[in-house]
């Protein structure tokens, strides 16, 4: 297991800005749920999940996910098949992490890799995001949900359509009103353009906090560009102490003096 000076060197940022040991120390009493916990049932009930070709219109579609719980939103994604990608997928790719997280990170879509383990941020841009999470004294069972805005893979990691994001914007709404999270973090231009409703770009949307639905929303770069683009991981740091910060100040007493930021 990599030291955290070692994560943070992966990362390309100086050994002095550490986080203080307050930040670092891992959230205490947060139920960790395994990754892909009760999937094995849940895959199991997709049989009995409605199917999105039956002869319900869409609005019977949004409000039944609307609806779903925990335990029934895997088997709904599963059986999904409101756009072309579940001809191509070999699994679907619904989310994985704590259901009481309070940090939501929202990627782009499911890769080869997850498309063949069914879990998001498995390849090597999930070692990236692992390592991010990491350097802030996190994992991806401990405090922190993980989704996509796709919950099946493009073919040939092409970037998400218009109707397959707007297909699946749904259970993306019903995740983060499921998990009613702190703070969430969206990796790239994909799940920054879906959450805020812009087409601006990821360099314009860093650096403050923007809003989904009252929850304060962080912008950063997506690991996989981070991979080919490793001067900009600093950026993401700054970005994940941003964030860190403001999930802090959501828990101070509101006369409390602001966090401070390095
Ligand atoms: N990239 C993403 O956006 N999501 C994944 O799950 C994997 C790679």
């Amino acid at each position: 297991m990599a030291t955290r000076a070692e994560v943070l060197e992966e990362l390309g940022v100086a050994p002095e800005w550490r986080l203080r040991a307050a930040a670092a120390a891992p959230a205490a009493g947060l139920p960790a749920v395994a990754p892909g916990s009760a999937r094995a049932d849940e895959r199991a009930a997709s049989a009995q999940a409605p199917r999105d070709d039956a002869p319900a219109g869409a609005d019977a579609r949004i409000a039944r996910i609307a609806s779903l719980d925990w335990g029934a939103f895997a088997a709904d994604v599963d059986a999904c098949t409101a756009c072309g990608l579940c001809r191509t997928r070999h699994k679907s790719v619904p989310g994985v992490g704590d259901r009481a997280a309070e940090w939501l990170f929202v990627g782009e879509a499911p890769g080869a890799e997850e498309d063949a383990r069914g879990e998001p941020f498995v390849g090597q841009a999930g070692r990236l995001l692992d390592n991010m999470l990491a350097a802030l004294g996190m994992n991806r069972q401990r405090n922190v949900y993980i989704a996509n805005v796709l919950k099946c893979r493009p073919p040939n990691n092409r970037a998400p359509e218009p109707g397959e994001a707007d297909a699946c914007r749904p259970y993306l709404e019903r995740q983060v009103a499921l998990l009613k999270p702190k703070l969430i973090v969206a990796l790239g231009k994909s799940a920054a353009s879906l959450l805020l409703g812009t087409d601006a770009t990821i360099a314009s949307l860093r650096g403050r906090v923007h809003r989904y639905r009252g929850v304060p929303l962080i912008v950063t770069y997506h690991p996989a560009y981070l991979l080919r683009n490793l001067p900009d991981k600093a950026k993401a740091w700054e970005d994940l102490l941003l964030a860190r910060a403001t999930v802090a100040q959501a828990d101070r007493p509101a006369h409390a003096e602001p966090p401070f930021v390095p």
